[in-house]
């Protein structure tokens, strides 16, 4: 027997009516690369309808991916609506990613037109001409002092939407479960793999944002994603700031410490979220800043260090809150809260749960597969892989037919974390199987980088292994083999790495070897390399 309610999809355009109806009073203010600009969520509404019918002047077909190279702004958040709630695919693309990176990605979501933010037009046009499939790119001027190429396919974000009158129809997609982003993670080895959100996938996710033991984001906080918004949606802030009606502070490409720190005083700014590096950049500038309006600062997409979130407690009176998610997983999954169990701990071992990422929110279930492949107890030290289900978890990744390695065959997302899981629920990270290297909030491939090395000829074998860094979370280390008689020096392999790969890939530190250790199969014995790094070499400055 069927339940007799009604079936109104789960879709965006609900998200918009919202906001629309009920908080275009709020406010939404951009950083810009010439100061700042200020607009009400009516005025955002009122542009997303004319982006709305300026995409379907561009003949942009239902479906088609909307590519984004953009800078947490006010015009990203008027494609964040008019994308999707007119059933086209928003796809963020993240500019810092290695050059090569970006031309596949581009090439394989067959984005059919680009937003690129002005001052990122350096960086994307003199890939533009290897990009098969965008027939327009459509400028959006943030006020940096970037000329415009001279080319047909260049069309300016304003002019476009001077040229249409706006869209005066209810936004609508009947189906919750079609596709409404594109983000694509190099979190796994191989090329990027895209991970396609639906409607559905998002609304729930911006609804779960707002629980009060998730981040009670409610519509009296000032919201401020610092994380990027082609990084998984900005977390999801900015949806959740919608349905609630939070006015939204985004910096826009004023990324520098003192500039985001002046943001986050002078709008008093309540809730704000950034990967570990972020915060470790503005801990010095606490002190000389007036932060008292912040209640909660989310640390996420890599551990908390505790050092670090004693300073905040001290400074500013709050710790850093933990949150722990993929891109794959929407993607907060698990978030800590002070429950009643901890009451009676003293403020330090409070902090630690604050800092910890903390119980899976509702709706994902979380469980850890030992390594004979069944589930371990929840008793917080027996390690397994961390393995995720829920609504807003991927089912597969873009172009795979059925679902790949890294989904189990009941359907469960394998993280390619390790953890433990205590009694009440409280997840640890305490490693990583996927062999990857995550810097500063990206990823370093370890296996690519190696081959990189082991390109020098002068080079017999290569490991390279992720090791804790005070500033940027993690660095790789590389373990070399050099041929005997080469007299190979540490600066002969980053010289060497300098015409091969990015150059916030190549390690800092280079560490000589007779052999790597291998194990039975014959593979680099990565965990027993990081054991030894651990006992030889103390984490560096
Ligand atoms: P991404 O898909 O780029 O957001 O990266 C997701 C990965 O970042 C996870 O699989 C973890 O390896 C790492 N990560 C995210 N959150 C945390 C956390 N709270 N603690 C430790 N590692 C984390």
């Amino acid at each position: 027997m069927y339940g007799l309610m009604q079936e109104h999809a789960l879709a965006l355009p609900l998200v918009f009516r919202r906001v629309e109806q009920y908080f275009g009073h709020k406010r939404v203010v951009t950083g810009r690369v010439d100061g700042e600009s200020a607009v009400t969520w009516a005025d955002v509404c009122a542009r997303t309808r004319r982006l709305a019918a300026a995409l379907d002047r561009l003949g942009v077909p239902s479906g088609a991916r909307v590519g984004t190279f953009g800078w947490n702004s006010q015009r990203h958040v008027e494609l964040y609506l008019a994308v999707p709630c007119t059933g086209r695919v928003l796809h963020t693309i993240n500019h810092r990613l290695f050059h090569e990176q970006i031309r596949y990605i581009v090439d394989d979501a067959a984005d059919d037109v680009l937003f690129v933010d002005r001052s990122l037009l350096p960086t994307v046009w003199p890939l533009a001409e290897s990009f098969r499939s965008p027939r327009h790119v459509v400028v959006m001027d943030d006020g940096a002092d970037v000329p415009l190429p001279d080319d047909p396919r260049i069309v300016g974000y304003e002019t476009l939407l001077a040229e249409v009158s706006l869209f005066d129809g209810e936004f609508s997609i009947a189906d919750e479960n079609t596709a409404a982003a594109l983000c694509y993670t190099s979190g796994t080895t191989g090329n990027p793999k895209g991970v396609l959100y639906s409607h559905r996938s998002m609304v729930l996710h911006a609804l779960l944002l707002l629980m009060t033991d998730t981040f009670g984001i409610s519509e009296r906080d000032v919201v401020m994603p610092v994380v990027p918004m082609f990084h998984v949606n900005a977390w999801g802030f900015p949806y959740a700031a919608m349905l609630c009606g939070a006015d939204l502070v985004l910096p826009g490409p004023a990324m520098r410490p003192a500039e985001l720190i002046t943001q986050m005083e002078r709008h008093r700014v309540t809730f704000t979220g950034a990967v570990p590096t972020v915060w470790r950049g503005l801990e010095p500038l606490l002190a000389d800043h007036d932060l008292s309006s912040l209640r909660m600062i989310v640390c996420g997409g890599g551990a908390v260090d505790d050092a670090l979130s004693r300073s905040y407690q001290q400074a500013i009176g709050i710790p850093l809150t933990n949150a722990w998610g993929m891109t794959e997983t929407s993607p907060v999954v698990t978030v800590p809260r002070l429950a009643t169990v901890h009451d009676d701990l003293d403020p330090d071992a409070q902090r630690a749960v604050i800092g910890s990422p903390g119980l899976a929110v509702p709706l994902t279930e979380l469980r850890v597969i030992g390594e004979d492949g069944t589930e371990v107890a929840w008793d917080g030290s027996t390690p397994g892989e961390l393995q995720a289900a829920g609504p807003t978890i991927a089912a597969r990744y873009v172009g795979e037919e059925r679902p790949g390695p890294a989904f189990t065959d009941d359907g469960w997302l394998r993280t390619g974390d390790v953890a433990t899981i205590d009694g009440h629920g409280y997840v640890r990270i305490v490693d990583r199987t996927k062999d990857l290297v995550k810097s500063g909030g990206e990823w370093i491939p370890s296996v690519e980088l190696e081959g990189a090395i082991m390109a020098d000829p002068r080079v017999a074998e290569a490991a390279v292994i992720g090791v804790e860094h005070p500033r940027w979370g993690e660095r790789p280390v590389a373990y070399v083999v050099p041929k005997p008689g080469t007299g190979l020096t540490a600066d002969d392999v980053r010289e060497h790495l300098t015409s091969h790969v990015a150059r916030w890939w190549i390690p800092e530190q280079v560490i000589f070897i007779s052999e790597i250790p291998k194990t039975a199969t014959g593979k680099f014995a990565k965990r027993q390399l990081r054991l030894q790094h651990r006992q030889d070499i103390p984490p560096e400055e």
